[in-house]
């Protein structure tokens, strides 16, 4: 497989996926860029190498036509202004067809050309072989540095690779460290591995669960989810979150677990909370018996330190979801525990993986996203990793 640090794009026009699908308010600016950030040191390399870059990204939800509000032409000023005056942006109304070649073919060096919405185009997301290789003849290689949709066979994140011969196709700067450490976490991981899972359902998280079961030293289950394992144990646990549909699933999950020598740990305690609101009353209370009419919405003060002993002695750590309701200030404590913990672990020599929307947004709140090791911009994908699956993204490029 070539690497993105190894090749010289000098005189080449690379054709870069990445997913620039930020979020938008009603006046078409950009409230979050990270995503057009992380991608900056792979179009910067290109150009300081003397290559040309085109990029192309779907943006949004359209219906398989143009829609103004999909335009990625709104992303055009910012884009400008990351990558500074000195730098000519330009912009093809459509991602293939006449124009795009032609802009294509007339980019110099050091320039770069932002494709319109690849989902324009409902043979995007099908995976349609013929808009793949049209795809593929707008540059010389193919760079993926979209981690977010990886775990998508569409044609610009996985069949387009097969129109680009082995040492014309590579990961970017930025999919290359989410990949790292990714297999760093999943495959190398030092002992202990604690994996911190959290958030409100456990039907999204069984697969993960299962996977790490045949991986971790710990499971910390928190969050909205952990009631239905306490549930599942015998406890009382008032109107927390539960699916009754899978108490069977986290008993037979827990079981397996015993058997593989894996610990699970449910938080002992909750701080409880009488209504779903940031004024509700609140109490605590043992997770296993919460009184009727009640809610746990946060771990508890025992919780949170039988979770920061567990953290404290891993030499790995994987945080997916929260521990409770974090964007209510008074539920938020138990997230921000963990995720001081995991920055102190850190730091004491750990290596640690934040992922997933909301245990991102917690470690950005929090002020500790620089102070664990690995922050993912990839939420479904990052997911799916750590199920154990192929992505497409991925084995378009490494296979
Ligand atoms: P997920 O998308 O499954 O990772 O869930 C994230 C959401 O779970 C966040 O919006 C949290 O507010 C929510 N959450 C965390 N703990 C609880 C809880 N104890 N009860 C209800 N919702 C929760």
């Amino acid at each position: 497989m070539s690497r993105f640090s190894d090749t010289s794009f000098k005189g080449l026009k690379a054709l870069v996926r990445v997913d620039f699908n930020v979020p938008l308010n009603d006046k078409f600016e950009i409230t979050d860029d990270t995503r057009m950030t992380s991608s900056l040191p792979t179009i910067r390399k290109i150009l300081a190498d003397g290559g040309a870059v085109i990029l192309m990204s779907h943006f949004g939800r359209p219906k398989g036509g143009p829609e103004e509000k999909y335009s990625l032409k709104h992303l055009l000023p910012h884009l400008k202004s990351l990558l500074g005056d000195n730098i000519e942006v330009k912009f093809a109304d459509d991602c293939i067809g006449e124009s795009a070649i032609e802009q294509a073919k007339n980019l110099k060096p050091g320039e770069v050309l932002l494709l319109e919405n690849l989902r324009f185009y409902k043979e995007e997301e099908k995976g349609d072989k013929g808009f793949a290789e049209k795809l593929s003849k707008l540059g010389d290689l193919y760079v993926n540095d979209a981690f977010g949709t990886a775990h998508r066979a569409h044609a610009s994140t996985a069949v387009v690779a097969d129109y680009f011969p082995a040492g014309k196709k590579m990961f970017g700067l930025l999919m290359e460290s989410e990949v790292n450490s990714a297999e760093k976490v999943l495959h190398k991981a030092e002992k202990p591995f604690v994996a911190i899972i959290g958030g409100a359902k456990v039907s999204d998280k069984i697969l993960i669960l299962e996977n790490l079961l045949e991986k971790a030293t710990d499971i910390i289950i928190g969050g909205g989810m952990a009631y239905t394992f306490c549930k599942a144990e015998g406890g009382k646990i008032g109107k927390s979150l539960c699916e009754e549909d899978r108490i069977d699933t986290a008993l037979e999950i827990m079981k397996k677990a015993e058997e593989k020598g894996v610990s699970i740990h449910l938080p002992s305690d909750s701080v409880i909370a009488d209504a779903f609101s940031a004024t509700a009353q609140t109490s605590t209370s043992p997770s296993n018996a919460i009184p009727d009419g009640w809610m746990g919405l946060d771990i508890g003060s025992y919780a949170c330190e039988q979770f920061i002993n567990i953290i404290h002695k891993s030499k790995t750590i994987l945080w997916n979801g929260p521990m409770g309701v974090f964007e209510f200030e008074k539920f938020q404590h138990g997230t921000r525990e963990v995720a001081k913990a995991i920055a102190e672990a850190t730091e004491k020599g750990a290596y640690s993986l934040v992922g997933g929307g909301d245990s991102v947004a917690a470690v950005n709140q929090f002020g500790y996203a620089d102070k664990v090791s690995y922050v993912s911009t990839g939420g479904g994908a990052l997911l799916e990793f750590f199920e154990g699956k192929t992505l497409p993204g991925i084995a378009a490029i490494s296979e």
